[in-house]
């Protein structure tokens, strides 16, 4: 018998998310069921929620950052008891068997990638998020949550500390190497609390000044204010690494003009709108622009247990459901530090 489950949704594109109930699967041979006990609320939602990277799919229960705890498990479950805590991210299924995902890039699957939300099941049946009380997942993609970190700390790991975690690793972010953060959100603050961990000489460009002292805290080596172009050109080609976390319009060859040569720029902010890429930002010192999407479970794994050891934790705001929709317009003014977090607690 599938069962109901509370959750918040959006009804439409643009029109405020609200309670709604939904459906969830009883365990196959392979599923674990979660208790959800905490949900990010990462900028992706808001993107889809307002159909700004296209066609979407409603009604849509946003939420791809899940930490809860297993209430069934199926018969075939090896690695989760009842009782275990447990992550989910922003997949839930891939075809298994494409190069990428026997590569553990399920990421980048080039068969069905089941996105936890606005996307389907291999059946086709339509995926629904976080924001609800309980998700049932096959085991091969729900994460072990070590002890040690608060919970709703945790949540946010499962896509910006992935997003941001995965760059870092594949461009062999080294000791004393530098590190350009762009962009003090959600992914930003984790890219900044991963980079200084991983012991590179971290740096935050961002629009808004009053994050100078959180940026410190959170472990960046130095700010700047990135419409200072003074202040911008002093530090030209200098960086090693730069990771774009921005999530609107804004002008990426000020950016790409950091890189020493060789460098690279990754965006992982995924803005709406095209950016614009100036020739000459990229020919002299030889530089790249690059992307990257989340990360595969095999490196989402070897994250938790990186942040664990580091006690690295996202900065969050807890908030009930209710605020959800007060959550996005205060992250649209850049106003959260540095990441909204549902306590599911609230749906009940
Ligand atoms: P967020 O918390 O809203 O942070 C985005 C930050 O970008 C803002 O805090 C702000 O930082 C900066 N920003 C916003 N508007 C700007 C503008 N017009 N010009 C310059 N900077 C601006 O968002 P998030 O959750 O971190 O997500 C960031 C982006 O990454 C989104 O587009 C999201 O969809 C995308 N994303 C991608 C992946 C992936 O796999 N590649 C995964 C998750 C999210 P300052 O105040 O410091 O300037
Ligand atoms: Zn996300």
């Amino acid at each position: 018998m599938p069962s109901s489950v509370r959750a918040f949704a959006a009804p439409a594109a643009r029109a405020p998310l609200g309670p709604t109930t939904i459906e969830r699967r009883d365990p196959r041979p392979t599923d674990v069921e979660l208790e959800i006990l905490y949900c990010g609320i990462c900028h992706s939602d808001l993107h889809q929620a307002r159909a700004e990277w296209g066609e979407a799919m409603f009604p849509m229960v946003p939420g791809h950052e899940i930490v809860g705890r297993v209430r069934r498990v199926g018969q075939d479950v090896k690695r989760f008891a009842p009782g275990d805590l447990a992550g989910v991210g922003c997949f839930v299924d891939s075809c298994r068997a494409c190069g990428p995902c026997t590569r553990g890039l399920e990421q980048y699957c080039e068969g069905h990638l089941a996105l936890t939300y606005n996307g389907t099941e291999a059946d086709g049946t339509p995926t629904f998020g976080g924001y609800s009380q309980a998700i049932v997942v096959d085991e091969a993609y729900a994460l072990k949550v070590p002890a040690g970190l608060p919970l709703e700390r945790v949540a946010p790991l499962l896509c910006a500390g992935i997003t941001t975690y995965s760059p870092l690793k594949h461009w062999r972010l080294s000791p004393g190497q530098r590190l350009g953060v762009v962009g003090l959100g959600g992914l930003g603050h984790m890219a900044v609390k991963l980079g200084a961990a991983m012991g590179a000489e971290v740096t935050v460009f961002s629009t808004s000044p009053k994050k100078e002292a959180d940026a410190r805290r959170l472990g960046a080596h130095a700010f700047r204010v990135s419409a200072d172009a003074a202040s911008m050109g002093a530090v030209a080609g200098t960086f090693d690494l730069v990771i774009d976390t921005v999530s609107a319009s804004h002008d990426v060859g000020a950016l790409l003009g950091l890189l020493r040569v060789d460098g690279t720029l990754v965006l992982v902010g995924a803005p709406e709108r095209p950016l614009e890429v100036p020739a000459f930002s990229i020919i002299p010192r030889r530089r790249t622009l690059a992307g990257s999407m989340i990360g595969g479970i095999r490196e989402t794994q070897e994250m938790l247990d990186f942040c664990a050891a580091h006690g690295i934790g996202a900065d969050v705001e807890v908030i009930p459901a209710q605020q959800v929709n007060e959550a996005y317009e205060r992250m649209l003014r850049n106003d959260v530090r540095f990441r909204f977090v549902i306590d599911t607690a609230s749906l009940g």
